[in-house]
């Protein structure tokens, strides 16, 4: 009984065979989550049924996303190639028609066929075309809709508002520090070839001269901003005071009321 007891209370005697365990239940738990992982991630395209008709017409079994880089400007395009379709629905030789090297790795080496047996290759054209990014708050991913004949549309989803940050999912309110009023939110287009945010004095409208405006009167209203970190941005979140806006309008037909007469 004492010999069990001390054996019990050694951790020693314990410890190795349960982290053993232990360890390989993480690895099987780890293998498992891939394999879930990896399913759910081929079964978001097969399980739009368009996309599911669309390739059975073509006799597509599946398809694979390329690598996008997600991170630069936006760009659209159209990439055809011959490709070669083994007997066994397998790819093999791929002969690209358009001439772009700039256009990302198509992953078309992937895309399996239904297999026709026998030894005859088949030969199809393969076409992807790369449309115009669409907004979206999740992380930047790759989006793709399939069209018979052969034509894979893919797309990026990445935030084309910068926003500003949220706290507990709002935006926090701010004053204006002239009008005492609760500033709004507005999307403003972004200003190319600018650097810099918050926006800084000026509205990049013609008019006055901006050094012109005594901005201190209205140090919230704005017609463009800059697009922050994010150079895919074409809209931009911006507090701004709708007094400062009246404030402006009215100091500007003023301004310009009075060049005339000058
Ligand atoms: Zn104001």
């Amino acid at each position: 009984m004492r010999v069990a007891l001390s054996k019990l209370a050694d951790p020693s005697s314990l410890s190795a065979p349960v982290s053993l365990s232990l360890f390989m239940r993480l690895r099987i738990m780890r293998k498992v989550t891939l394999v879930i992982l990896f399913s759910l991630s081929l079964s978001i395209a097969a399980q739009l049924p368009d996309d599911q008709r669309e390739r059975a017409r073509d006799g597509l079994r599946t398809y694979a996303l390329p690598e996008l880089d997600l991170t630069t400007y936006q760009r659209t395009g159209r990439w055809e190639a011959e490709v070669e379709v083994k007997p066994d629905g397998s790819v093999g030789a791929i002969h690209p028609l358009t001439e772009d090297d700039s256009f990302p790795e198509m992953s078309i080496a992937k895309w399996t066929f239904l297999p026709l047996g026998g030894t005859k290759l088949r030969w199809r054209t393969v076409t992807v075309v790369l449309e115009k990014d669409a907004d979206s708050l999740e992380q930047p991913s790759v989006g793709a809709r399939y069209e018979s004949p052969l034509t894979l549309h893919i797309w990026r989803r990445v935030a084309l508002v910068a926003r500003l940050p949220r706290v507990d999912g709002r935006i926090p309110e701010k004053r204006c520090a002239v009008h005492d009023e609760a500033l709004q939110v507005e999307l403003l287009p972004v200003a190319r070839g600018c650097l810099g945010y918050p926006p800084p004095d000026t509205d990049g409208v013609t008019g006055p001269p901006e050094e012109a405006e005594p901005r201190e009167l209205f140090p919230n209203v704005f017609d463009v901003a800059f697009g922050g970190a994010s150079p895919r941005a074409t809209k931009v979140e911006c507090y701004v005071c709708a007094s400062c806006r009246r404030a402006r309008d009215a100091w500007r037909v003023a301004h310009q009321a009075r060049q005339p007469a000058q």
